[in-house]
């Protein structure tokens, strides 16, 4: 996800970030689930794989790479209204799907689920363009943050409620490349 609030770059970069989830964990689980993907859509010809920017990118070129069926690549890219670490649970969309999706199946890709508001409000926006199927799937989720009844079909990892970095996950864009997924906290 962009996030519109903006965070001041002093001292939130951490160098080594407390770990959460080891590479190999995150490894290991990533070939799980893409097993469980594959048998699940082995007889539907092509899903999509639609990631949410920016940070399902890694967890996507990942998962993606480990399929076994054939699967063609989207991006979308929402913004939460909120500053700092705290979304407001208003979503609001800034890119949409490039190519079409009508009659396809899709799985969206998340990188983590907090409230369930941006999860919720893709779920909407993927079916109104009208496809076959829509299942979704998150590298990590806060389970006691959840505000909204939002159904995960595929997930690797439920987390407390710290803020994580790395895998693709930042904090005011530091971090994301970091191998592991980490806890670091927030100046807000
Ligand atoms: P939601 O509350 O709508 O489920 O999640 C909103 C967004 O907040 C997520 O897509 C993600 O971009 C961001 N977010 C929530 N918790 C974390 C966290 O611990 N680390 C990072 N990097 N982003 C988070």
């Amino acid at each position: 996800m962009l996030t519109s609030g903006s965070v001041s770059g002093k001292n939130v970069s951490q160098a080594n970030p407390e770990a959460l989830i080891k590479e190999d964990e995150i490894d290991a689980r990533v070939r799980e689930l893409a097993k469980q993907i594959s048998e699940d859509y082995e007889d539907c010809g092509e899903i999509v794989l639609v990631g949410v920017l920016k940070g399902a990118f890694i967890f996507l070129a990942d998962l993606s790479r480990r399929l076994t069926i054939p699967r063609a690549i989207e991006f979308i890219a929402v913004s939460s209204y909120g500053s700092g670490s705290r979304s407001s649970g208003a979503v609001r969309l800034v890119m949409d799907v490039r190519g079409s999706i009508e009659g396809r199946h899709i799985v969206i890709v998340e990188d983590i689920v907090d409230t369930g508001h941006t999860l919720k409000y893709l779920i909407g926006l993927i079916k109104s363009h009208r496809p076959a199927s829509v299942k979704t799937c998150a590298l990590v989720r806060k389970a006691e943050r959840a505000e909204v009844d939002v159904e995960v079909d595929y997930l690797g990892f439920d987390i407390p409620d710290k803020w994580v970095v790395g895998y693709g996950l930042d904090y005011a864009e530091h971090n994301r490349t970091l191998p592991y997924i980490g806890i670091v906290t927030p100046a807000d």
